[in-house]
């Protein structure tokens, strides 16, 4: 039997980082097993779905690296698979229409909720005539009157039973032209062969609604593993008011392999805390899944990020930000210091001049005459000072004229606010390397003034 597998992304949204990890599990769990994985577009809310998210998935999947077999599915192109199925169950008397309103089901929930009672509708025209002619809501029909368990045994959570009583017949849809979730997923999975459902652990309650659809319709269910949610760090489950939830807004901070290594980790227990995709796929196991969720972490995927960041060239590292004039000796020392990729433009000035007001440059025990003042004598020891030289040597040099002032702050701070306008920076002896002799002398010559 071949593995198939697949993600079901609804197009009414950006990818959510969650759906990115379901996808990530199912690629691995398909590329472990030499099997397959598909990508279906879940467009039936035809309200709520647009193109444009739709290609904001594609794109995002594509980013990091998940690639689906064959065509994209599309649950709009496949309206006739529905009606032909849906049919199929009104005509055997599985399925029927309730007649019930709007209103009486709203009002029945109501009361269900008033008496802190469980979601419920056991609805009489399942057994009536008037349940066979065309009404709103098509449902199926769940026999309740026996002590039927629906069990199944998931992979990573173990058996999970439901008792049919207290189940409610399930909606498939609103007539034939507003299909239902529970439905069309059923009808999708049988018709694209889909061995095992990996998804979410929110969807735990619609599973054994669809057992009893695939049961209705006379097919065998997947196996099925429900997926830890990411969560907030209060531990509810993480959502747009926690912050940045699409993978998209992840793009400009953070490199793909950073983000597939933070979520491949964060809910499965791997051999060490970085590992390569190929990795990652030859000890994944679903029964390594964590049966909790797991709380994003920002400072771990940070750290990660920076990890990824300084294993790149400087080619890649320039590409990956988005700042081609990089100097290339520069990148070691930014990717020393960065977290995310967007951090690289605080590190501006070794390729722009710097702007700062000229109050900076005085060390703070000190006046800022002083502080021009030792600048004046830094700036002589750099002009004596042949670059060509290993950089030590100018660290050397500075050093031992450090001693001499009693000061290492009076001859460093004002240099480094010459050469980087910032408070805070890497060695200025490495920025100098970088820039070179030209322009290091000529920064510090804008800082006298002169
Ligand atoms: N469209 C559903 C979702 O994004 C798919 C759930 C499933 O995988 O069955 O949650």
């Amino acid at each position: 039997m071949k593995i198939r597998v697949r993600v079901a992304p609804s197009p009414t949204g950006f990818l959510h980082i969650g759906t990115a990890q379901s996808a990530l599990y199912n690629w691995l769990f398909a590329r472990k097993n030499k099997g397959e994985f598909c990508l279906r577009i879940e467009d039936t809310d035809k309200e709520r779905s647009t193109k444009e998210y739709e290609q904001s998935i594609l794109d995002a999947l594509e980013w990091l690296g998940l690639n689906w077999e064959g065509k994209v599915i599309r649950q709009s192109e496949r309206t006739e698979k529905y009606k032909n199925a849906l049919e199929k169950l009104l005509f055997e008397g599985r399925a029927f229409y309730c007649h019930h309103t709007k209103e009486e089901l709203e009002g029945e929930a109501k009361d269900q909720a008033q008496n802190k009672k469980a979601q419920f509708h056991d609805c009489e025209h399942k057994n009536s005539e008037e349940g066979k002619k065309s009404g709103g809501l098509i449902r199926l029909a769940v026999e309740r009157n026996s002590d039927r368990k629906v069990v199944f045994d998931d992979i990573i959570r173990g058996r999970i039973e439901f008792e049919a009583k207290l189940m409610s017949d399930v909606s498939l849809g609103n007539g034939f032209d507003r299909l239902l979730y529970n439905f069309t997923a059923v009808v999708d999975d049988i018709d694209m062969e889909i061995t095992h459902v990996i998804r979410g652990e929110d969807h735990v309650s619609n599973t054994p609604k669809q057992i009893l659809i695939y049961e209705a319709l006379g097919k065998t269910p997947p196996q099925f593993a429900h997926l830890p949610l990411i969560l907030a760090p209060d531990r509810s489950k993480l959502s747009k008011r926690h912050g940045a939830v699409a993978v998209v807004d992840y793009k400009k901070d953070y490199l793909p392999e950073a983000i597939i290594n933070f979520l491949g980790a964060m809910s499965c227990t791997f051999s060490k805390e970085i590992l390569t995709k190929q990795e990652m796929i030859q000890e994944f196991e679903l029964s390594k899944v964590h049966k909790s969720g797991a709380v994003f972490d920002v400072k771990k995927l940070n750290w990660l990020n920076s990890q990824y960041a300084k294993k790149l060239s400087p080619e890649e590292f320039k590409k990956s930000v988005g700042i081609p004039e990089i100097p290339d000796s520069a990148v070691p020392l930014i990717t020393e210091r960065l977290e995310k990729l967007s951090d690289a433009h605080h590190f501006d000035y070794f390729w722009k001049e710097p702007k700062y007001d000229k109050d900076l440059l005085k060390w703070k025990k000190s006046t800022l005459e002083n502080s021009l003042e030792t600048l004046i004598k830094v700036k002589k020891i750099i002009k004596e000072f042949d670059f060509k030289k290993e950089k030590d040597e100018l660290r050397k040099i500075l050093d031992e004229f450090s001693i001499a002032v009693g000061d290492r702050g009076l001859i460093y701070w004002p240099l480094r606010v010459a050469l980087t306008g910032k408070e805070k920076s890497p060695d200025p002896v490495d920025i100098a390397y970088v820039l070179g002799k030209e322009k290091t002398l000529e920064r510090v010559r804008f800082a006298l003034g002169i």
